[in-house]
């Protein structure tokens, strides 16, 4: 049986989520026979981008880190908080915008993984990967808790603990699982990494057009658990998500690294039913679509592409220039053309686009494409747009 918890968090305040965070690490069984004194531990963040506020619920706040830094380090162990941002994205940038460097200022190790070394390692069962190129913090490392946000994600439906180790490998590698198969890929990292332990920040997540620009949503929660695919079972659960509905979860327990059978998960704190909410999927978010602009990703699209092209498409509607888009489809990274749209109404974005959109007027490069050439190429200034 598989234990996770859930503990409302009376407040958004550094005791009240530190109250939060130690009760749902203690429900869930405690760390104690997973870290040892003397370990040296990760702490592993979502921080996908710099977030357009610390309160968009795109990255895990930096109290929820410090809280479990904290029971890491009662339990004589050294915590490192550690992450990569989303290929092109600058991490530093991000944890400056959610408040990090307080955690810096209070002796806190933070770290920005793109500024470490890095080294290649061979991934023995790996299932699309069979070597990596990693950071070397990472690989001296005794173990990873993973402490993902709860949110919506535009391919994999949501993100949470399982995901959330995407960020332990290097931008070319983040490019590489997309295009090799993003759900196997992560899967293979999880089996690799091995993280011993999850805590979810859901005290502000995000639905919607996640991983970066959906909508915030205020749910006052804490999970933890040791089973990370049962942490995300469930995390997904109070999403509106059936467990096995979520890619990532269900080729994780496939492949035996935990369960997604609530029947043999025991949750602990609050019930499910008590605190479930339906989060609006990443589809039913039309606050592009509805503006007259359609965009077109495939499975090789990656966050680098997808996110700098909804933050253009954002910018311009808080601009007031989408209007002058409408009519138009985007297709991002390497996308087939979409049958029966003029070319003139097409615009490409990323250096990975398929040869017959690279020859498009309108075709941004760049890995990830500048916004500003986006949203020059969407507003048909074809002279600069490449
Ligand atoms: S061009 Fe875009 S989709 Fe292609 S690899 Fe770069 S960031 Fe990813």
């Amino acid at each position: 049986m598989s234990r996770v918890s859930i503990v409302k968090v009376a407040g958004r305040n550094r005791a009240q989520v530190a109250a939060g965070v130690r009760q749902a690490i203690e429900l869930a069984g405690g760390m104690a026979d997973l870290i040892r004194p003397g370990m040296t531990v990760m702490i592993k963040p979502n921080m996908v981008a710099p977030p357009p506020s610390a309160d968009s619920g795109a990255c895990t706040s930096p109290l929820v880190c410090q809280a479990v830094a904290d029971a890491v380090k009662d339990l004589g162990a050294r915590p490192i908080i550690a992450e990569s941002s989303a290929r092109g994205a600058d991490t530093e940038a991000a944890y400056r915008i959610m408040g990090y460097e307080e955690l810096r200022r209070q002796g806190y190790e933070v770290i920005d993984l793109k500024q470490d070394k890095t080294v290649q390692v061979k991934l023995a069962g790996g299932h699309v990967l069979t070597e990596i190129t990693t950071f070397e913090l990472v690989t001296q490392m005794d173990a990873i808790i993973s402490v993902p946000i709860l949110k919506t994600h535009d391919q994999g439906q949501v993100t949470l603990a399982l995901k959330n180790l995407k960020g332990l490998v290097v931008d070319g590698d983040k490019r590489r699982i997309h295009q090799l198969g993003m759900f196997e890929g992560a899967v293979d990292l999880v089996g690799h990494f091995k993280p011993v332990f999850a805590v979810v920040d859901a005290i502000l997540g995000q639905e919607g057009m996640g991983p970066l620009l959906g909508i915030p949503v205020e749910m006052g929660l804490v999970l933890a658990g040791r089973d990370l695919v049962a942490v995300d079972a469930i995390g997904g659960r109070i999403m509106g998500f059936a467990p096995d509905e979520v890619p990532i979860t269900r080729v994780a327990a496939e492949r035996g690294l935990g369960t997604l059978d609530e029947s043999r998960i025991q949750v602990v704190g609050e019930r499910v039913e008590a605190v479930r909410r339906r989060f609006v999927r990443c589809e039913e978010d039309d606050r592009i679509d509805s503006e007259g602009i359609k965009v077109i990703h495939s499975e090789g699209t990656c966050t680098g592409c997808r996110n700098g092209l909804l933050s253009s498409l954002f910018d311009m509607q808080a601009a007031g220039t989408l209007e002058r888009a409408r009519g138009t489809t985007v297709i991002a990274g390497p996308t087939p053309f979409p049958e029966g749209i003029p070319q003139e109404m097409l615009v490409s974005v990323g250096s990975c686009s398929l040869p017959e959109a690279k020859r498009l007027l309108r075709y941004v490069r760049g890995c990830p494409p500048n916004n500003v050439d986006i949203i020059r190429a969407l507003l048909a200034d074809e002279g600069e747009a490449k």
